[in-house]
């Protein structure tokens, strides 16, 4: 019998339907291999049933193994729902809608025939999360559709939309018809006599042309710095190519065993779970009616503004832009044009895409014009009095029930509310440049935001392809003041003797894909130099960071004048080491009266990232941010560390709280105040406690 709790089994007209019911999208959980096993035995064994359909309920056919199960002891089962499927004497069709993904495609891929509605994607992303397909599919898809395009689509992890997978020769069929069931059943009927089965398995892979996969290993070597997944996805495919089918198998499953408990993969698990768990504020009511968004507004038409309402266009949402004159909106509007047009340029956006997404950026002029939108969103100057006014305007203009936001980096989130009659309607939306590109929104709650705003507001930034991540209202946040001490730290062992390259070769070799200096370069240095500037002439205490402020001086402000860090060719963004650089270096140190000394490679990556541990410590233990794991989301996709290190905390704790609290604690001594340990590091030193498990009061 099949286990019907999660695969059905029923006879329609002479067809054995076999339906995956395991919400919310059928992955290969506890139960349904066997189900499928189980189905398709009574499906051979019936003489009313001719040819068999496999399918999903809901809304997915197989979305992929459960993530669950990986890296924990499984019992071998005695079948596998590949081998019954394939060597099944009676015909089976995959009939796909949804997702087809890693282990869904792969017991696709078992089965004889394959047909999709148009809207269906297939892929095999394993890699994506440290491993590989170990369920035949770097052995079946290369005979299939031949190793190149196997190889592609295996070491990428991309999603193929179905009509592409059609073309590759994944899919027979692509069916029209909005009756799957019917489709597939009628499919199945047509096809239940001929004999003999196409099994991929006998199927003869294509010659690869020669230097294929050292071309592969050669093109992902930047991109997969220190990360084995790939290569063995690429010897998985090699194997299909020059072993026979059995040993092909043998060695994907290998292959398979040496990923799946590696550091990477666990990492890499452990980061699709904290960026599931980050969307979860346990301390909301359950099943808040939150206000739909349909339309929204942006202010300031800057080079935030112009991202985010971007981001809506992206996401098909309409969005109205404002800006304080007519030439600042005009210029904004062009930069929006450019971005686009630059992307279909490069090939990333289709023409016809961008014909429909920039009109739907509506430029205007009054506040009127944007009273009725369900959403603002302001991202006008970081001075409190201007977004003070702005808010006020807000206050007066938008219609009752509107989410009130600020894309503010810093400043007090209750001095914006405050000048409004409704402090529940307003949040903190706190994006990342470029805000149409980078994943990370950080939703601040200010006091007085109601339960309602944070959770739509949360929800808004998933509607527009972001991950939301709770922020308390404290300076800078949780993202930027837990890299406040990293750039700290950066700024001073320059001035003690590490040179900006080997500070920038330690991130690039840890895998971050720029060192934090060539990202100064990019980014301009005198935008952090005005910071600098202002914050001194509001305290007497700031230590300035003199180096980089004589950078500036001399007019060395990055890649845009040829030289800051580094020097710059005319028309090229290749940073040169600059001995000019280490002059300046020499002579401003000398000045303060700073002894110059070397660093080692651990000394550096020690001091900039245990500098921001501790500071994600203080953060957990104010409250400000509800979980590590959702500090290491906020590394993950604002930031750029490295994914299959985990995140800040994550990593960290593969050191473990008691040696970072012990280096930490020296560092207190040597260098003062500022290696203060937090207290929740000392109590997680003192008990053996997990970093990357931390969490705040608020967020149980
Ligand atoms: P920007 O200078 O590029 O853009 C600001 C825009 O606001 C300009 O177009 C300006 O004309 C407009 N503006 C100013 N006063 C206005 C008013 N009274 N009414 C309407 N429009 C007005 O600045 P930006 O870099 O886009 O930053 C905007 C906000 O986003 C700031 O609060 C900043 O701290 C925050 N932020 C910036 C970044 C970043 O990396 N640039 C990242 C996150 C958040």
């Amino acid at each position: 019998m099949a286990d019907d709790t999660v695969v059905r089994f029923e006879v329609q007209d002479g067809i054995g339907v076999i339906t995956v019911d395991y919400p919310p999208v059928n992955a290969l959980g506890p139960g349904v291999g066997e189900g499928i096993v189980a189905a398709v035995e009574q499906g051979e064994a019936d003489p009313a049933v001719a040819a068999m359909v496999l399918m999903g309920a809901g809304r997915s056919f197989i979305a992929g193994a459960d993530i669950r199960r990986f890296g924990k002891p499984r019992a071998t089962p005695k079948r596998r729902s590949y081998d019954a499927l394939e060597a099944s004497s009676k015909p089976v069709v995959a009939a796909i809608h949804g997702y087809a993904l890693g282990g869904g495609l792969e017991n696709a891929l078992c089965c004889h025939y394959r047909i999709a509605v148009p809207g269906a994607k297939v892929g095999l992303p394993e890699v994506l999360i440290g491993i590989l397909p170990g369920g035949g599919g770097t052995q079946r898809l290369p005979r299939l559709i031949g190793p190149k395009a196997a190889l592609e689509m295996i070491v990428s992890g991309r999603h193929v939309p179905a009509p592409e997978a059609k073309a590759l020769g994944i899919i027979d069929e692509i069916v029209e018809g909005r009756d799957l069931r019917a489709e597939a059943i009628a499919y199945a009927k047509r096809i239940a006599t001929l004999r003999p089965l196409p099994r991929v398995r006998d199927m003869t892979v294509k010659q690869a042309d020669p230097g294929l996969f050292d071309t592969m290993r050669q093109s992902i070597a930047r991109r997969a710095r220190n990360q084995k997944a790939p290569y063995h996805c690429i010897a998985a495919v090699e194997a299909a190519v020059t072993q026979p089918f059995e040993e092909g198998l043998r060695t994907e499953r290998r292959l398979f065993e040496e990923l799946e408990n590696s550091e990477e993969a666990r990492a890499l698990r452990y980061a699709f779970f904290a960026e599931r768990e980050v969307a979860r504020l346990p301390f909301l009511p359950k099943d808040l009616p939150l206000p739909e968004i349909r339309t929204a507004a942006v202010v300031g038409a800057g080079t935030m503004g112009g991202g985010i309402a971007m981001s809506f266009a992206d996401h098909g949402i309409p969005v109205k832009l404002l800006d304080a004159s007519p030439e600042a909106l005009a210029r904004g509007m062009g930069r929006i044009r450019d971005n686009y047009a630059v992307s279909v340029k490069r090939g990333s956006l289709a023409q016809a895409e961008m014909d429909r997404r920039l009109p739907l950026i509506e430029p205007v002029e009054s506040y009127e014009a944007i009273s009725d939108c369900d959403v603002v969103i302001e991202a006008v100057f970081e001075q409190l009095p201007v977004k003070q006014e702005i808010f006020a305007k807000l206050d007066a203009a938008m219609k009752p029930g509107a989410l009130l936001l600020s894309n503010t980096s810093a400043l007090d989130i209750d001095a914006i509310a405050a000048v409004t009659r409704r402090p529940e309607a307003v949040a903190g939306a706190h994006f990342f440049a470029p805000a149409n590109v980078m994943k990370l929104l950080e939703v601040v709650e200010g006091a007085k935001t109601a339960p309602a705003t944070l959770a739509a507001a949360m929800k808004l930034g998933r509607a527009i392809g972001k991950i939301s991540a709770y922020a308390g209202n404290c300076d800078g946040f949780v993202a930027n003041r837990s890299r406040v001490p990293f750039n700290i730290e950066q700024g001073l062992m320059v001035e003690e003797g590490a040179l900006p390259e080997q500070i920038d070769k330690v991130m690039v070799d840890f895998g971050y894909p720029m060192g934090p200096f060539a990202v100064n370069d990019m980014s301009g240095l005198d935008v952090s130099y005005q910071t600098r500037k202002r914050r001194a002439a509001a305290d007497p205490n700031y230590r300035g960071l003199p180096i980089p402020d004589r950078l500036v001086e001399m007019g060395r402000k990055g890649q845009k004048t040829g030289a800051g860090w580094y020097r710059y060719e005319k028309g090229d963004r290749t940073p040169h080491v600059d001995p000019e650089t280490h002059r300046i270096i020499r002579e401003v140190a000398a000045g303060m009266g700073i002894e110059q000394r070397s660093f080692t490679d651990q000394e550096i990556l020690q001091r900039l990232l245990f500098s921001s541990v501790n500071e994600a410590c203080k953060i957990l233990e104010e409250g400000k941010a509800l979980r590590a794991s959702d500090i290491d989301v906020m590394w993950l996709n604002g930031f750029g560390f490295p994914r299959y290190r985990g995140g800040l905390m994550f990593w960290a704790d593969g050191i473990g709280a008691r040696e970072i609290y012990n280096q930490i604690a020296a560092w207190h001594q040597r260098y003062g105040a500022r290696w203060r340990p937090a207290e929740l590091l000392r109590r997680l030193a003192e008990s053996g406690g997990s970093l990357r498990e931390a969490q705040s009061p608020k967020s149980r």
